[in-house]
């Protein structure tokens, strides 16, 4: 029969599209680690990617790009504010990140949630072929592993979840949980970021549906679920390529010496999101200034915030309360041409972003709560020289591999002070003792060591 043997499916489309100089559109594979380790696997077992374009009223139709067959899903206007903006960002986003934000619960939102994901699994249902593989991404499609079982028993379905998977009790608090539990269910191997997810998934199992876990699998409805642990990481050596191109450390150098060659830098790097703790670790900055325990002399901070979300209203006040705090603390301990934070609401490519991590001295990687956190791996991958530290945050999934790091309670603002100071007072060969550990690590476990792991264990 026809159909292909190993499908993707995500919210989103591994490609971006540009318009060019003749006006013509074109599709160019986006950058980023899941779609670099993903590509080669779909291209050469004939694979196909469902996913949305990321433009709303879009008609795209069926496309091959670079080897992959791309087969869009058309999100109207609509389905963006609620199934995307709505249920993901707004809902399941913030509950399952331990409410740092409160959820915000709309049964519009509900209902367009579930017909999306309706249409994610019919378009996976077309074009997978007989007992083809199935493999369905993060928290937009919660409920296609059911969907698409009930209309393709013969399919094995594999689900990973990007994002942490919430203990019990606030899970329980999500309206139809029973339904969405019973939507990752339909897929025989759920995966998770850390060993600690899929128990909380396990123990839901039981407690919200009586079911049985023994050891890492559940019995349900005449099949075996396993869920189990698989921590995503980079592509190391994409990383590595960066760190030593010459063009990429001549930049490294010319920004430590444009923010003012004998301050020590500290930097951030992360989307404008409430879960990724940068009001706490410029908060923390502020205070070790007010403190007298560094100074604007000696160590500037440079936190890239990326735009996100900006549709959502909890990420505008966000935007605001940092750039207040930014500018209070600039206004105070600043100087004229030299002021202690760098702070850019912008987006940098991963080559400029390299650069930013050869040229740190303590990478702050504070998130309140992170699935993972890949922008720390890219900073230990980065860093070829082994210099440089990490102050890490215990709830990332990264704290779980990287226990070399400076690991932090982002929440208790003293703590981070602590941190930031161990940090840039270690010794340098403590310094490196410690990154060449987290280097042995990071380069054992890239991500195509992640898919394949994955992709072992469905089979
Ligand atoms: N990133 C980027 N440009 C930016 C900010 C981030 O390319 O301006 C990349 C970064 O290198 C990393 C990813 O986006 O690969 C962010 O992944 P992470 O797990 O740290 O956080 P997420 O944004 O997925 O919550």
């Amino acid at each position: 029969a026809d159909g292909y043997e190993f499908v993707v499916v995500a919210n989103r489309l591994p490609v971006d599209r540009t318009v060019g100089d003749d006006g013509e559109q074109h599709w160019t594979r986006s950058p980023g680690g899941l779609v670099s380790a993903l590509e080669p696997i779909v291209r050469s077992s004939g694979g196909a990617w469902v996913g949305w374009t990321g433009a709303p009223d879009d008609d795209t139709g069926p496309q091959e790009v670079d080897g992959i067959e791309l087969r869009p899903v058309p999100l109207s206007a609509e389905d963006v504010d609620r199934y995307y903006e709505g249920q993901s960002n707004s809902t399941i986003w913030p509950l399952f990140h331990d409410l740092v934000e409160p959820p915000v619960h709309r049964r519009p939102w509900r209902q367009a949630y579930d017909s999306v994901n309706r249409r994610f699994a019919e378009a996976t249902a077309e074009v997978a072929a007989h007992g083809a593989t199935v493999w369905v991404h993060d928290y937009q499609l919660l409920l296609v592993p059911a969907m698409l079982r009930a209309l393709r028993p013969d399919l094995r379905i594999g689900f990973f979840l990007h994002i942490p998977f919430p203990p019990v009790e606030l899970f329980m608090q999500l309206p139809r949980r029973a339904e969405l539990l019973r939507g990752l269910l339909g897929a025989d191997l759920v995966g998770f970021q850390r060993p600690h997810a899929a128990q909380n998934f396990l123990q839901l199992a039981a407690g919200l549906l009586g079911l049985e876990p023994d050891d890492d699998r559940v019995a349900y409805e005449g099949r075996t679920v396993v869920a189990q642990a698989f921590p995503i990481s980079i592509d190391v050596a994409e990383t590595d390529r960066l760190a030593a191109d010459p063009d990429v450390q001549r930049e490294a150098d010319r920004l430590r010496a444009e923010l003012g060659g004998d301050r020590r830098l500290l930097l951030g790097v992360d989307r404008l999101d409430y879960t990724k703790g940068i009001e706490q670790r410029v908060e923390a900055f502020g205070e070790l200034l007010a403190e007298g325990v560094v100074s604007n002399d000696e160590v500037v901070l440079v936190q890239v915030a990326t735009p996100s979300r900006m549709r959502v209203a909890q990420y505008q006040q966000l935007r605001e309360r940092v750039e207040r705090e930014v500018g209070r603390i600039n206004g105070e301990f600043g100087a004229v041409g030299r002021v202690p934070v760098h702070y850019l609401f912008q987006s940098r490519s991963p080559a400029e972003l390299v650069a930013l991590y050869l040229a740190t001295d303590v990478m702050l990687v504070t998130p309140l709560r992170d699935g993972m956190n890949l922008v720390a791996k890219e900073f230990v991958a980065a860093r070829r020289d082994e210099q440089g530290a990490l102050v890490l945050s215990e709830f990332t999934g990264a704290a779980a591999e990287l226990d070399d790091a400076f690991v932090v309670n982002p929440h208790d603002v003293e703590d981070l002070k602590r941190a930031i100071v161990a940090a840039l007072d270690a010794p340098p060969d403590d310094r490196a003792v410690r990154m060449r550990r987290m280097r042995a690590r990071v380069q054992a476990h890239d991500v195509d060591h992640w898919a394949r792991e994955f992709l072992a264990a469905l089979a």
